[in-house]
């Protein structure tokens, strides 16, 4: 499994903290029918699809980017300790894969200046905290955690009214240790890092771009989740926020990576979840790296 790639003076370095999770297909994916499923097994199976199921297959990751000034962790995946209990796999587990992960990138916790939360599921903000003497504390005591006030409103709201665990450990002690910073989902961090928006999953979706007067290599969170969603941008997640919007938003960020031959990093994609999209007939295509 390849875990690091380079642009010009820039490193990326996959941070994969569970290789195999898997989703009913159909759950999964609100508008499939089991005659599409078919009609692309061939090429689905047998790491997107596993064999002779209707099982997707997804990576659970983040991503650090080294950039000559910061070192960058995009989305803060699964975490330990958390109470999940509606995913058994992900429920106050204790495993090492993330920061033996990090280790691998030569990086520790002290190390990562900022955080990117593209938005506030449970799978990308897990790491954001560590469970410490009984107390949920920030896992990377020197950055700066950088979130969409929009989606932060969102979720707080919710919360009130119903409490949500990963806000509650992941989210809410982030803004009482006061390293959050909220800020609009088109933020310029720097000159190799900008945020752009790329809402529809969530009410305020980012993705993270790199590149120094260029847009080289695209962050995308959960805009697309599988590769038959390349394929079929109008195929949406039952869990997207807003439908119309999410596709809206596949298709014009699937024509502009195409365009620029950008490296775009899924947080999802089985297998090498790094790669390029190329144009398909009239729809696109998934090319691992
Ligand atoms: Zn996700």
């Amino acid at each position: 499994m390849t875990v690091e790639y380079h642009v010009k003076d820039i490193s990326i370095h996959r941070i994969v903290e569970q290789e195999l999770g898997t989703r009913d297909a159909f759950q999964f994916l609100k508008d499939l029918t089991p005659e599409l499923l078919e009609e692309n097994r061939s090429w689905l199976e047998p790491l997107a699809l596993l064999k002779n199921t209707n099982n997707f297959s997804f990576c659970f990751q983040s991503y650090v980017i080294k950039t000559p000034h910061h070192n960058i962790l995009v989305d803060s995946c699964i975490g330990n300790d958390k109470p999940r209990p509606n995913r058994g796999s992900w429920h106050l587990k204790n495993d090492n894969y993330f920061m033996s992960a990090l280790a691998k990138a030569n990086l520790k916790v002290t190390d990562i200046d900022y955080v990117m939360c593209t938005h506030l599921h449970t799978d990308h903000v897990g790491w954001n905290t560590k469970l410490e003497n009984g107390q949920w504390v920030p896992t990377f005591p020197n950055a700066r955690y950088l979130m969409s006030s929009t989606e932060l409103n969102y979720w707080i709201d919710l919360h009130r009214k119903t409490p949500i665990d990963a806000i509650n450990d992941s989210v809410l002690p982030i803004l009482e240790s006061k390293q959050a910073e909220l800020i609009k989902s088109d933020h310029v961090l720097s000159e190799y890092i900008r945020l752009m928006p790329t809402p529809g999953h969530t009410i305020d979706h980012f993705s993270v771009l790199l590149g120094k007067n260029e847009d080289l290599a695209y962050f995308t969170g959960d805009l697309i989740h599988t590769p038959l969603q390349a394929k079929y941008p109008n195929l949406c997640a039952t869990v997207d926020f807003d439908y119309e919007q999410a596709t809206q938003t596949r298709f014009s960020f699937l024509e502009r990576v195409c365009e620029q031959k950008a490296l775009c990093c899924t947080a999802h994609f089985p297998g090498t979840s790094v790669g390029k999209f190329t144009k398909w007939k009239d729809t696109y295509r998934f090319n691992a790296e």
